[in-house]
């Protein structure tokens, strides 16, 4: 069976094709950033009216690189939210348009169940159960992941996103949208010692995380300088934000190992491409007592941040196990808030 998925939530178009026999085809992207950098941050309907530019050249470019024909599609995968509006239904109309002209079935997937599963996708995935930590520039949430469509929350951020977090506090060093990669490189040429922030929630016993406070310690110690910080002093903020987030995204990530026991974690969204968080996740897995240890899986690098492939691959797993949700019955029906507890099979 060979699903076409198509992305466009936010600022990017992600078109792909997957086949359940021979696994990923092919896949084409196109990142909005250019365009929205001069804005500090996305602006709707750029992006809306990008997507509608974008669309149709990424799907020949895909089924070019995949080698297939239109008709050789047996379903179309799109992602139905949560995301803005304008951009869902972008990818919604395309769904709608070549199924009706295909004949084929339509199937609506939840872009964190993308993210989620995008793991899966890589040489060497997990098998279930695992636990999940989503880290993107809207969510920050561990899960307990049993089977396709099987998610319990087990934690989530009272404010900010770590992917916001990163994206905020590098704004306020100067750093362009999105600043998350920005930074990081940014700290690794900064010195540990200078700035302590503090590492919110580290010591709460439950699995939430607060970022909006590590953002303001940002802002309170970027003004303390007095005179315009040198390359030097923004790459120390730098790492004393980076050191304090990942402190606490790793520790939240061993308490969920052990409290529910499982032994294998999975990394997904924009920061899970973050090096500082793979280099300590990896150290905290390998850990000296034995009873700690876990394994680690990250989606492929390409795959972390929104792109076509983890909705394909999404649409594919949902097809196999529960074939009763895809229909032909092409209205628009985009969901731009929609919490992932709802997708939960009974
Ligand atoms: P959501 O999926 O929650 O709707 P989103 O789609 O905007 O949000 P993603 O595309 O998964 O999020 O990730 C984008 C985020 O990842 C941005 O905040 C970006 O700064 C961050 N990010 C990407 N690469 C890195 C990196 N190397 N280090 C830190 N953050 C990063
Ligand atoms: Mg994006
Ligand atoms: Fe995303």
């Amino acid at each position: 069976m060979i699903v076409l998925g198509i992305e466009s939530s936010c600022d990017e178009t992600g078109i792909a094709l997957f086949d359940t026999e021979r696994g990923l085809l092919s896949h084409a992207l196109h990142s909005q950033i250019a365009m929205h950098q001069e804005y500090g941050g996305v602006v709707p309907e750029l992006a809306s009216r990008d997507h509608v530019r974008r669309a149709i050249p990424l799907l020949t470019e895909a089924l070019e690189k995949a080698q297939i024909a239109k008709h050789q599609i047996d379903a179309i995968a799109y992602t139905q939210g949560p995301g803005l509006a304008g951009a869902l239904l972008v990818g919604a109309s395309v769904a709608c348009g070549l199924g009706m002209a295909l004949d084929k079935p339509l199937i609506g997937i939840h872009h964190l169940e993308g993210h989620l599963l995008s793991p899966l996708l890589a040489s060497e995935p997990p098998s279930f159960p695992f636990i999940a930590l989503l880290v993107s520039g809207g969510h920050t949430q561990l899960m307990r992941v049993d089977a396709v469509g099987q998610y319990e929350l087990l934690g989530e951020t009272l404010d900010d996103a770590a992917g916001e977090a990163f994206d905020k506090s590098a704004k306020l060093l100067g750093l362009a949208y999105p600043g998350g990669p920005a930074i990081s490189q940014l700290a690794s040429l900064g010195d540990p010692d200078v700035h302590q922030f503090p590492r919110p929630m580290l010591h709460s016993k439950d699995l939430n995380f607060s970022f909006s406070g590590l953002k303001t310690a940002v802002l309170t110690a970027v003004r303390k300088y007095p005179n315009a910080l040198s390359e030097q002093d923004k790459a120390n903020v730098a790492r004393g934000f980076v050191d304090a987030i990942i402190d606490v995204l790793v520790a939240k990530c061993q308490t969920a190992m052990k409290q529910t026991g499982l032994k294998r974690l999975v990394i997904a969204g924009g920061v899970g491409a973050n090096r500082q968080l793979r280099a300590s996740l990896n150290a905290a897995a390998n850990a000296a007592n034995p009873k700690k240890r876990f394994e680690v899986f990250y989606p492929e690098l390409e795959f972390c941040t929104d792109n076509g492939a983890m909705i394909a691959f999404a649409g594919a797993m949902r097809l196999l196990a529960y074939p009763e949700q895809a229909d032909k019955n092409y209205s628009f029906n985009v969901r731009p808030r929609w919490p992932l507890h709802e997708l939960v099979q009974a």
